[in-house]
């Protein structure tokens, strides 16, 4: 297995239908001890329990909160012992344009997506560090690299193009601790993120520009999660991995 004997922590993925999920489900099937963060306590013990295997567990961790990053860590490092995968997954956004995006909803678009990825690292550096070894992936999204994708403002945008750069530069200082830290940039993915505000109509508009001819599912980012967490990926850093059906091809 990909995964034998890891201990991975992976924020939010208490939502059965998210991604968090699909990637803490795919890594406990390849032998990982898994952690799930997110908002609420008892969600996140309820996902953790119905994971495949056992010994996972499910913490209540807000990741804008740097306090409690640094409880989450600690009590991983005190059941565990190590990490070897962080999986910055925690996400939220906003269907809205420029002119109405106000303080409090920029503010609140950037500390989850962007200020979260940054504390929930910190929190876990000094392990890696001390182990020597260790893969950070962070969630970004397409998004961030072609303007916009289709539920997300302009914040959104901005806060996942914060995250290239964060993890982008994390990743070269890192390094020479032998800890890689690499970013996943989907395209549509099919989770509880549109609200039910995905039509029919526009569904079909969408399918048109993407080549592999469907819409992403979890389990398709979740297996790139699990490239950047294993072995695979040994030699890969500061990488960014399309997940978007041919969405959006670089020149
Ligand atoms: P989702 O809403 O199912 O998952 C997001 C999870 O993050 C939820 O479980 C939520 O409770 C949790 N969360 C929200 N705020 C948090 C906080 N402050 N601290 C801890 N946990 C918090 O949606 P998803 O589509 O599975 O999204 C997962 C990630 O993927 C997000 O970062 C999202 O921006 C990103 N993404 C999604 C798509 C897509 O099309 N679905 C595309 C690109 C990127």
């Amino acid at each position: 297995m990909l995964l034998d004997s890891k201990i991975a922590v992976i924020s939010g993925a208490a939502g059965a239908r998210g991604i968090g999920y699909a990637t803490a489900s795919l890594f406990a099937q390849q032998g990982a001890q898994v952690v799930i963060l997110d908002l609420d306590k008892t969600a996140s013990a309820a996902a953790a329990a119905a994971l495949p295997g056992q010994g996972h567990l499910g913490l209540a961790c807000d990741v804008t909160d740097a306090a409690a990053c640094r409880d989450a860590a600690q009590a991983v490092l005190e059941r565990y012992g190590r990490i070897d995968a962080l999986v910055n997954n925690a996400g939220i956004t906003q269907p809205v344009k420029t002119m109405e995006i106000d303080q409090a909803s920029w503010d609140r678009i950037m500390d989850v997506n962007l200020r979260g990825v940054l504390l929930l690292s910190q929190a876990f550096i000094p392990q890696f560090r001390k182990q020597r070894a260790g893969s950070i992936a962070c969630m970004s999204s397409v998004s961030a690299q072609r303007g916009g994708g289709i539920f997300g403002g302009p914040h959104y945008s901005a806060a996942k193009a914060g995250v290239l750069g964060l993890a982008k530069a994390m990743a070269r200082e890192l390094g020479p601790d032998n800890v890689r830290v690499n970013c996943v940039t989907p395209g549509l993915i099919e989770t509880d993120i549109t609200g039910g505000k995905l039509t029919e109509d526009m569904r079909a508009d969408i399918l048109k520009g993407i080549p592999l001819g469907r819409l992403g599912q979890a389990r398709d980012v979740a297996s790139a999660y699990l490239f950047l967490a294993s072995d695979l990926s040994a030699y890969v850093t500061g990488g960014v991995i399309d997940v978007n059906g041919g969405m959006l091809i670089h020149g």
